[in-house]
C-alpha cells in the first residue's frame, strides 16, 4: 500500500541469567516464570492487535529485546512469532531481530529462530577482552562471543549485529581498537558502539559513588568516540547515528537497524512485555515494570499499562530535533517547518552560521546535520536550537 505508515513491534523479554553490573534495563533472574510470561504475552498481543488491525496497519519491523530473549529458546520464540503472525499483517520484507547473549545461546535454537522468521541476530558482546568482560559483570568470555558469532553465520544468519562498550574503567584506546578489529573479523553487518554510562541504582553507580571504581575522564571517552568512528570507517562501517554503524550492503546502501531508525524517526511502534513502551506518533504509553503484576493483570483480561502521556506540540518539536540530530540524515528543516508551522531555519540562522564555522554542523540538501565533533556536543547543540525556536509561533 502506498504511503502507508509501517508499524514496528518491540517485545521485551525480561529475563537474564545474571545482572550485569552496569545495566539498568528491566530483567529478572528468576527463570521459573517463562511459560506464564509467554501466556501473558500472547494475551497482550491479541488485545493490542484489535486497536491496530482496524487500520490494517502493516508491520515491517519486530525486535525481541531485553533482557536476554535468546534464553527463552527456539520453541517459545516460535510460539510468539506465530501469535504475532496471527494478529498482525507482517510484511514479508520485515526485519525481525532477536537479541542474544553469547553466554546464553544454544546452537540448536539458531535454526528454529530462522525457521520462525527471525532474520537478524544481535549479540551483546561488549568486549573481546576477558578482563574487561569481568569488570562489566558479563557472564560470557571472549571465546564464547567468537563461537556465537561463528555458529550464527554458519546457521544461516545473513544479518548479524553486535554491541561494543567503550569507556570501561582502565580501558585504553588500544583495547577499544582491538575490540573493533576483532569484531570486524566476523564481518557483522552492524556494530553498535556505546560509551559506558553509570546509571543510578546499578552496582557500577554505587561503586563509583564510593570511589571503588574510577570512570575514565570525559576527554578520554571523547577521544575513544572519535577513535571508534575512525577505526570503524577504515574497516568499512559507516556511522549513521551517534552510536551505530552499518557495513555497506550495496552501492550507497548500508545495513541500518530498522528498529532503531523507527525510534529516531518518531515512527509508531507497539511494545509488548513488562516495561515496554509504545508510541503512536503523539501518545506514548508504557507497561508495568513488575513481571508478576504484568502477568496477573493480563491473566485477568486487563492491559498492564502503568502510564501514558500525550506529547504537546513543544514536546514533539523537542523530540523531533533531539532524535533527528543523532542521525547522519539530520533534521529536515522544511519538513519541520511544514509539520510544526515554525520557521526553524530563520530562527536558528545565527546558530547555524556559528556551528558551521566551528565545524560542529553543516547544511546539506535542506537538512541540518551534525559532524562527528558536533555529535559529541549533541545535547548542548539541541538545547541551543530549542532555545532559539519559539514553539508557539
Ligand atoms: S544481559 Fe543485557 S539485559 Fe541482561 S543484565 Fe546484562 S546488559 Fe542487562
Amino acid at each position: 500500500m502506498v504511503n502507508e505508515k509501517k508499524l514496528g513491534i518491540y517485545v521485551h523479554v525480561p529475563f537474564c541469567l545474571n545482572k550485569c553490573l552496569y545495566c539498568d534495563f528491566y530483567s529478572e533472574t528468576d527463570l521459573s516464570l517463562f511459560d506464564d510470561y509467554i501466556s501473558a504475552l500472547e494475551i497482550e498481543i491479541s488485545m493490542h492487535s484489535n486497536i491496530y488491525s482496524i487500520n490494517g496497519t502493516c508491520v515491517d519491523s519486530i525486535y525481541f529485546g531485553g533482557g536476554t530473549p535468546s534464553l527463552l529458546g527456539g520453541a517459545r520464540i516460535s510460539s510468539v512469532m506465530e501469535t504475532l503472525q496471527r494478529y498482525f499483517r507482517i510484511s514479508p520484507e520485515s526485519e525481525i531481530t532477536i537479541e542474544a547473549n553469547p553466554g546464553a545461546l544454544k546452537k540448536a535454537d539458531l535454526k528454529i529462530f530462522l525457521d520462525s522468521g527471525i532474520n537478524r541476530i544481535n549479540f551483546g558482546v561488549q568486549s573481546f577482552n576477558d578482563s574487561n568482560l569481568r569488570i562489566l559483570g558479563r557472564i560470557h568470555s571472549s571465546k564464547q562471543a567468537k563461537e556465537a558469532l561463528e555458529i550464527s553465520r554458519i546457521a544461516g544468519f545473513g544479518n548479524i549485529g553486535l554491541d561494543i562498550i567503550f569507556g570501561i574503567p582502565g580501558q585504553t584506546p588500544n583495547d577499544l581498537k582491538n575490540d573493533l578489529y576483532q569484531a570486524s573479523e566476523f564481518r557483522p553487518e552492524h556494530i553498535s558502539c556505546y560509551s559506558l554510562t553509570y546509571e543510578e541504582g546499578t552496582p557500577f553507580f554505587a561503586s563509583m559513588s564510593k570511589g571503588i571504581i574510577s570512570p575514565l575522564s570525559d576527554d578520554d571517552v571523547a577521544q575513544m568516540f572519535i577513535d571508534a568512528g575512525e577505526t570503524l570507517a577504515q574497516l568499512g562501517y559507516k556511522r549513521y547515528e551517534i552510536s551505530n554503524f552499518g557495513r555497506v550492503k550495496e552501492k550507497n546502501n548500508h545495513y541500518y537497524s530498522r528498529h532503531n531508525m523507527k525510534y529516531w524517526s518518531h515512527d509508531p511502534y507497539l511494545g509488548f512485555g513488562p516495561a515496554a513502551h509504545s508510541f503512536d506518533g503523539k501518545r506514548r504509553w508504557w507497561n508495568q515494570r513488575g513481571l508478576k503484576s504484568w502477568i496477573s493483570d493480563l491473566a485477568s483480561g486487563r492491559l498492564a499499562i502503568s502510564g501514558e502521556e500525550i506529547l504537546s506540540k513543544e514536546e514533539l518539536m523537542t523530540e523531533t530535533i533531539f532524535l533527528a540530530l543523532r542521525t547522519i540524515s539530520g533534521l529536515d528543516l522544511k519538513l519541520f517547518k511544514d509539520k510544526f508551522d515554525s520557521d526553524i531555519e530563520k530562527a536558528i540562522k545565527p546558530l547555524i552560521d556559528f556551528y558551521e564555522s566551528d565545524g560542529f554542523a553543516f547544511i546539506d540538501s535542506g537538512r541540518l546535520i551534525l559532524s562527528e565533533k558536533g555529535m559529541l556536543a549533541a545535547d548542548a547543540i539541541t538545547k541551543g536550537i530549542l532555545n532559539a525556536v519559539d514553539p508557539i509561533d
